[in-house]
């Protein structure tokens, strides 16, 4: 066994951006998923390299939106209510967190992360095939309420005057200018400038992959579920044999509880599903960035595979099957929008992001277990920060001093 090595668990833009970095500070890599790289959550999301995202997801604090999602008619939120008793520890300590002050300190941690996301996959890409997938057209979020825009439009300032975000506000004609196959008005929007658009986020991790296979890094299958120690170090039943490092890296997106429990740490981690369809456009009918339709809660990416529709949150149980009756909802209002053309494939594609209740991922020491680190809980930002957390715990693995504070990220303060 080599001096330094590791087995990375989970090859999402997380895991393979974790094993790269490795790879480069000299670490013997193995890199292992049941499934190819990218295949996870990392696959299907909205493709946003996301400088501008500041402030994560809070949980809903207004009466009247609370009302508005329990009525589980939303675009943007659905649930199963039989899966609901499993959600109700996490989604109240989620809510406990949304609380302005200890949301503010959620932000502040947040932001600190979404401040290096954009240097980091750059880092990572530029020189490389990986580049040719990132678009430096941000993207914009279009509104209709006067209300929700002027909101919109001043937190937007206080995120360019406190963390550096870059936008430009549009009013309805500048809109219709920018994007012109929408097909109604909108009050207006805000283009966040700064944010890259992948036009394919399976490739990007698949790209990051190759690159670590390239540099001699194994890519291996199995299950981490069969995980143990094995004397000082750590093994796991990879399909062509036992595999054996130094150190393990748990970055199994929504599924990493499922090994750390069996480890002595249960994270209150929990998985909102999203789903996505691909569409052509009619005629001559161009896209020229994301579009996120704030009063309908939808995403519309224009993608290699075609004009990419995402949905917001759905809270199901790990086991049951998908329900995407959010595409079912939105797809009309969507057509409404833009011009869309046939579905492009018939069955759609579901993701879980893997969340934590105060909004932070989960980067650090796995607590009471020697040489096993994780990295997961990236939420609705994993794609924007896998390569943050590469660097980050590697340089924590290496005892190197880190490049961010890792402080509010460590797995033990659950
Ligand atoms: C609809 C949608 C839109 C999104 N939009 C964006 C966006 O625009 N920007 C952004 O930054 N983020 C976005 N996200 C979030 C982002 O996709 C996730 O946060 C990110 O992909 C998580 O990466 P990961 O590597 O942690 O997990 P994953 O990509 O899920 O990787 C985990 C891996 O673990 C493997 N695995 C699980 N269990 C086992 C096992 N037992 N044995 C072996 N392997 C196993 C899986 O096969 C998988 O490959 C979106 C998510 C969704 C669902």
């Amino acid at each position: 066994m080599a001096l330094r090595s590791a087995i990375v668990l989970g090859a999402g833009m997380v895991g393979v951006s974790v094993a790269l970095h490795l790879q480069r500070r000299g670490y013997e890599v193995v890199l292992l998923d049941r499934q190819g790289p990218g295949e996870g959550a990392s696959f299907g999301n909205g493709g946003l390299i996301q400088r501008e995202a500041v402030y994560p997801h809070p949980f809903p604090r207004a009466l009247a939106e609370l009302r508005r999602i329990a009525g589980n008619r939303a675009i943007d939120v659905a649930y199963h209510p039989l899966a609901l008793p499993g959600f109700v520890s996490p989604l109240l300590r989620y809510w406990w967190n949304s609380e302005p002050t200890r949301y503010l300190r959620a932000v502040l941690a947040y932001s600190r992360l979404i401040a290096t996301c954009l240097d980091e996959h750059l880092a990572l890409a530029r020189g490389t095939e990986a580049m040719a997938l990132l678009r430096p057209i941000g993207w914009m979020r279009l509104f209709n309420e006067p209300r929700l825009l002027e909101a919109a439009l001043a937190q937007a300032e206080t995120a360019r005057r406190d963390y550096g975000v870059n936008f430009t506000a549009l009013d309805s004609q500048a809109l219709a200018e920018a994007e012109p196959h929408l097909l109604v008005g909108r009050l207006g929007a805000i283009h966040w400038t700064d944010p890259l658009s992948v036009s394919d986020p399976h490739a990007l991790t698949v790209a990051y992959a190759r690159m670590f296979a390239e540099a001699g890094g194994s890519l291996q299958r199995g299950d981490a579920a069969t995980l143990q120690r094995a004397g000082a170090g750590w093994r796991v039943q990879g399909t062509a044999g036992p595999v054996e490092a130094a150190e393990v890296v748990v970055a199994l997106g929504a599924a990493s509880i499922e090994v750390t429990r069996r480890f002595g740490y249960a994270p209150p981690l929990f998985g909102k599903r999203g789903y996505h369809l691909h569409f052509g456009l009619r005629g001559n009918a161009t896209l020229n960035r994301p579009v996120l339709d704030t009063e309908s809660g939808f995403l519309l990416a224009p993608m290699r595979a075609g004009i990419r529709l995402t949905t917001g949150a759905e809270f199901a149980r790990p086991d049951a099957p998908p329900s995407p009756v959010q595409l079912e909802r939105a797809e009309p209002v969507a057509r409404q929008l833009l011009p869309l053309a046939e579905r492009v494939e018939d069955k759609p594609w579901m993701g879980v992001r893997p969340c934590t209740p105060d909004m932070l991922p989960v980067i650090g020491p796995l607590p009471g277990q020697q040489g096993a680190w994780c990295a997961f809980g990236h939420a609705h930002q994993g794609l924007t920060l896998g390569p943050t957390t590469g660097r980050l715990l590697a340089e924590m693995m290496l005892g190197e001093a880190p490049f961010v504070s890792p402080e509010p990220y460590r797995a033990d303060r659950f």
